[in-house]
This record gives C-alpha cells, structure tokens and sequence, in this order.
C-alpha cells in the first residue's frame, strides 16, 4: 500500500544527520505547476512508515491546495521525526536547510504544525528556499491573518450562495477553536454583528473570548468540545484540528454549512457525501483556508499585505463556481473541487508538454 502511495509522488528523500539528530522526510508529490511548496511538521512519530504516510498525504493534498489558489507552485511537505517541545534545535534546522538546499530549488518550505517561523531563521543559513519567515527576516510574518480573512470570504461566498446575501448580522456561527486562526474569524463575525457558539479544549481562550466579545453586540455563549455540533446555528467553522466531520458528527450537525480553518476536516471522503445526502454544504478545507499559502506564494515578489488580501478574495469566486458546478452534476463540493484542480493541473500539463514539443525539431537537427 505505502510503495504504491510513494510511486504517485515525484521524488521522497530521508534523511538521517547523526550529529544534529536529524531524521526527515521531504515528499514531492508533482511539480506540474511549478515548484513544490509545503510547510515542514514536526511531530514524534511512533515510526518513519507513519511518518512517512503524514509527508505523503500532506504532498498530495498541496498539490491540490496551489492549483486551486492558482499559484505558480507544486505540492509538497517535509515532517521532522522529533519532539517539537524538546527537540527544535538549532543543528537540526540548519541540517533541515541542508537537505532542502540539496533540492536545488525543487521544494519551498516553512512553519507547519510542530514547527516555528523563528526554526527556519537557522535553516534559511544553508538555503534560500524557506518561505514565511519572520518579517524582521523579510519574511511575510503571521499567516493566521490571510487564513482567517479567507475565511471570511469564504462564509460570506457560502452566504451568498445559500442567502443570496452577504450580510451576515443576526446569523448564527458555531465556532470550535480560538487560537490564531479561530480568534481571528470570531473578530471578524462579531464585527459583521454576527451571534456565536464557541468551544475550545483552552478555557483560558474560551474566558478571554467571552471578554473580548463584550463589545460587540452579538450574543456569544460557550459550550462545550461535544456540544457544539449539535447546536442551533446556520453554520459550523471548524478551526481547531482534522477529522471532526465524521460518521457520528454528521448526524448531530443542524447548521446548512460547514465552512473553516482546519485541515483535513472530512475523516473520509465518504462524510463529504454524508453532509451532500444530508444537504449541508461544505466548503473544501484546501479552498477555504489557503489564505496562508496565498502569502507565502506571494512572497516570490516581494511581501505586501495589500496585496496578499487582494489575492486572497479570490477565494469567494473559486467557491461560489465550485458550489454551482457541485449542484449542477449533484455531486459533493469536494468531489467538484478535486474535479476543478485536476483539470487546472491537466491544463497546465497541455501547456508544459506544448513548449516541450516547440524545442523538438532543435534536437532532430542535432542528431
Ligand atoms: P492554533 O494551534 O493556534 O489553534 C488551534 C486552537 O484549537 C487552540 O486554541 C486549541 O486549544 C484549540 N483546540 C485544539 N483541539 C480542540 C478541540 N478538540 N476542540 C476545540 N478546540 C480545540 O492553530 P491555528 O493556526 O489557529 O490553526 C487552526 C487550524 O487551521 C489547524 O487545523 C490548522 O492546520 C489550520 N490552518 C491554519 C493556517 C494558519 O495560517 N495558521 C492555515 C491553514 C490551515
């Protein structure tokens, strides 16, 4: 099962650097686009097989991500085997750079899960292929930012789309998880005079929210980890962690659409198609929250922010086209969105092989 997973990739390179301690993984899983771009996870795997499962999903999954957000990049991720608590060391990263550098400019990367923009500050020593540093490095800084103002688009795409509105005053949001991203998108909807069911394993986040909210004048009220799917609000953004539409949770969800932050939220491909028979729509993750991805793509000219969040809107057209073709076939949003990419990246492919042919008759004449 893993050789056929690692046969559909490009290139997957380990590394082993005794002195550091480093063990990596870089997955390359198609450059169709451009070079690949993920972001680098550091997790303390029980094994390099499920290590190496993570690098490989991950890749994929970028692939999809750049074509839908129309980058010039391809879809990759690196994994660290490590305790990112204890083990985050200088030597290591700079090991990391090393082995990126050894790419030669086929693979992009920066912060994920487990890892610091501060990390990279020691790989970007040995390679110039690292984006979202800290801007006092001349990186593009936070992402959480263009995250959740792409969310925002996207509920306001999927408002529209449901409503034939964007207003969102008065609608009901049922908000797991406050941290960078959460935080950010429960600002946003308060501000829009929107009303709010919020969660977090954090109380000291949940408490803190709560006394945020009290400008505003929408309603917030906590609940807890397991109530929050079964309560009465118009949509679910799920900011927190992966795979929490599932077969139990699918059944409990009386909102019209799920539309957030985390990746992966469909423990199955199944449960898109549980949400489409039960008629909730469902914003594709990958579409949703690559305002992230936005920045650190942009950063190939230069940070702007401006410019980042321009860029970023074009979130809300992409859904809003995905959910019409997802209606017109009568198939899941995710389907559609696969779909789209996958004729985005065979375009592109067209393209690639057309100036591949242009420089033929050069080599026939040499022969
Ligand atoms: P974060 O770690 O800052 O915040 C996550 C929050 O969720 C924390 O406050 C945590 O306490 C809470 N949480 C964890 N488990 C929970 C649970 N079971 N129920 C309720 N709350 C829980 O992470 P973030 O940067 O805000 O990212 C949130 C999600 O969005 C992640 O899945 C991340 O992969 C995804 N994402 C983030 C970005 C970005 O730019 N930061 C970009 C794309 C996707």
């Amino acid at each position: 099962m893993i050789f056929q997973k690692i046969s559909e990739h490009e290139q997957v390179l380990f590394c082993h650097e005794p002195r550091s301690g480093l063990r990596a993984i870089i997955a390359i899983h198609n450059t169709t686009l451009g070079p690949a771009l993920g972001g680098c996870r550091m997790q303390p795997y029980e094994s390099e097989e499920a290590a190496l499962e993570d690098a490989l999903r991950l890749a994929k999954g970028m692939t999809y991500k750049c074509a839908a957000a129309d980058v010039d990049f391809g879809g990759g991720k690196a994994v660290i085997i490590g305790d990112p608590r204890t083990e985050r060391t200088a030597e290591r990263f700079r090991a990391f750079g090393q082995m990126v550098a050894s790419l030669g400019g086929r693979f992009y990367t920066g912060t994920d899960m487990g890892t610091m923009p501060e990390d990279f500050i020691h790989a970007a020593k040995e390679t110039s292929y690292i984006v979202g540093l800290p801007e006092a490095y001349g990186g593009s800084g936070d992402s959480s930012i263009p995250t959740a103002q792409g969310i925002l688009y996207a509920i306001q795409a999927t408002s529209y789309f449901l409503w034939g509105t964007e207003v969102l005053k008065g609608k009901h949001f049922a908000l797991q998880g406050l941290g960078k991203v959460g935080w950010k998108v429960g600002e946003h909807l308060l501000a829009a005079g929107a009303n709010l069911w919020v969660t977090d394993v954090d109380q000291g986040r949940v408490d803190a929210f709560l006394q945020l909210a009290t400008a505003y004048a929408g309603e917030v009220k906590a609940v807890s980890g397991a109530e929050i799917y079964g309560v009465d609000a118009d949509l679910f953004v799920p900011c927190a962690i992966g795979a929490v539409i599932n077969h139990t949770s699918v059944e409990q969800l009386k909102v019209k659409a799920v539309v957030g932050s985390a990746n992966n939220q469909l423990a199955t491909s199944e449960d898109g198609v549980r949400l489409h028979e039960r008629g909730i729509l469902y914003a594709p993750d990958y579409i949703a929250n690559s305002g992230g991805l936005i920045q650190v793509a942009d950063e190939l000219y230069g940070h702007n922010h401006e410019r980042v969040l321009r860029k970023t809107k074009a979130i809300y057209e992409t859904l809003v086209s995905i959910y019409q073709q997802a209606e017109a076939q009568g198939i899941s949003t995710m389907k559609a969105a696969d779909q789209f990419c996958e004729e985005r990246l065979y375009q592109r492919q067209v393209r690639n092989s057309f100036y591949l042919e242009q420089r033929r008759p050069q080599w026939e004449l040499v022969k």
